[in-house]
């Protein structure tokens, strides 16, 4: 059972007070501070400079009022976000989600994550998220795009690429990034590519950005296997959801010589025993935009639609959780050591539940956690920064292998720092710290800020 030390639990107490009610918050700060106690022995300065209250409130928390209207001329209301939670190391920079489930309380958490993933990188970003509890799924072009330009109307004055570099996640894709950048240079008629990162190749994107965070994960959990002397090569893989995170997950895992038998999205999965047909997978889910269900009608014989249960019931000896946060509970975890898992490799943000966590480190499970994971998604976002701002466009294979080098260079980061503290193996304190430290020595040179 971790606990927290005890000269950093009033400073816990204190977070949890000033952000009563913001649950996923409370869970994001306590999986980090559980891992500073070793932290503040070596270096008490960062407890007595307040550093770690101050890393926990945001620099800035904007919420604003989203007017547009729908195909039948009704003007509807969401409510968007930015939080610019620390930019001690460069540029707010992180995701803009549009999911119903979306609120502070989510966005903090998710942009309180980001300012430790960033670090990990070792590329010069801070930490934002944003979003908003606009519902995407059945609307149409025209409302999506409506919807865009009117969240770009406000938010284009909070950011810049010296200040805060937004991009996707949940439900934004590249569409969505188009129709921000077209509002945003229409707003300030500036052509500032480096403003919003997964953009489309011919307006400033970099090559193997759409598949970068699913290819890194899958770099990451290959040399975290290897650790063992083991591949992904032969394995049986359950990778959960059907975005653009476990779509590329698979595709790389496919060309490791793993093979992947379940995916799903948000109504069910598919378990398909000769292996998922990605060809197919990327037909209903980029071209159609349909559900994962119409997989079984397609393909024929073979493959299972399940809407009851849970994704995590298919044995496997690697799981990818790629769908979104909390989706694989402690009962999921138990589910799978039974069933023989090796290695989890978080490719959603936060996606195994605390409960979750310590079962796998308790089977010793390798276990990747998100904020070391994911962070490739990231990374080549500041890749296509460097790109923006020397006007330049490399090539797939430059880009790539850059991503790679990223990805080994966190994954040994986080095992050297791992072991450092005294718990080699555990790739969560190993991130938490390393990931820390990068912010806090930053912090601690510019001042009280
Ligand atoms: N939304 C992604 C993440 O969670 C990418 C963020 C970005 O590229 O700025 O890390």
């Amino acid at each position: 059972m971790v606990t927290i030390d005890e000269k950093l639990e009033p400073v816990l107490n204190q977070v949890l007070q000033r952000n009563a009610g913001d649950l996923e918050f409370h869970q994001a700060v306590r999986e980090v501070l559980e891992s500073l106690g070793r932290v503040i022995a070596k270096h008490p300065k960062y407890l007595d400079s307040s550093l770690i209250e101050r890393i926990c409130e945001p620099e800035r928390q904007i919420i604003f009022r989203i007017p547009w209207v729908d195909d039948q001329g009704t003007v509807q209301i969401n409510r968007g976000f930015r939080v610019q939670f620390n930019s001690a190391l460069g540029p707010y920079k992180g995701g803009i989600r549009f999911h119903p489930s979306v609120n502070i309380g989510i966005i903090k958490f998710l942009g309180f994550e980001q300012i430790f993933k960033n670090a990990l990188t070792g590329m010069p970003i801070g930490g934002g998220k944003g979003g908003s509890d606009f519902n995407p799924r059945g609307r149409s072009n025209g409302e999506i795009m409506r919807f865009c330009q009117s969240f770009m109307t406000e938010m284009f004055r909070h950011i810049g690429e010296y200040t805060d570099v937004p991009a996707g996640d949940i439900g934004v894709g590249g569409r969505e990034i188009g129709y921000m950048f077209g509002q945003y240079k229409r707003l300030t008629n500036r052509y500032e590519a480096g403003v919003l990162t997964g953009k489309a190749l011919f307006y400033g994107g970099s090559r193997a950005r759409t598949e970068a965070t699913g290819y890194g994960a899958t770099y990451f959990v290959e040399r975290m296997l290897a650790t063992k002397s083991d591949a992904f090569e032969g394995k049986r893989v359950v990778v959960s959801g059907s975005g653009n995170v476990a779509i590329y997950t698979m595709e790389k895992i496919l060309e490791f010589g793993g093979k992947i038998v379940a995916c799903s999205d948000s109504n069910g999965y598919i378990v398909d025993e000769d292996g998922i047909d990605l060809a197919l997978i990327k037909e209903i889910k980029e071209i159609r935009r349909d559900r994962i269900s119409t997989y079984k009608q397609l393909k024929g014989n073979g493959a299972r639609y399940i809407e009851q249960g849970s994704i995590w019931d298919v044995p496997c000896d690697v799981a990818m959780p790629s769908a979104t946060q909390n989706e694989l509970t402690g009962k999921d975890a138990r589910t799978l050591v039974k069933n023989g898992v090796i290695a989890v490799g978080e490719g959603a943000n936060m996606p195994s539940t605390p409960d979750a966590v310590r079962i796998f480190q308790e089977s010793q499970v390798l276990f990747a956690p998100s904020k070391a994971a994911n962070a490739g998604g990231v990374a080549t976002s500041a890749l296509e920064m460097q790109q923006n701002a020397s006007r330049d466009s490399w090539t797939f294979e430059q880009t790539e292998s850059r991503l790679a080098t990223i990805m080994h260079n966190i994954h040994d980061r986080c095992a050297e720092t791992a072991e450092e503290y005294g718990s080699p193996g555990d790739y969560v304190l190993g991130a938490n710290i390393a990931g820390f430290v990068r912010v806090a020595e930053a912090m601690d040179a510019l001042g009280v800020i």
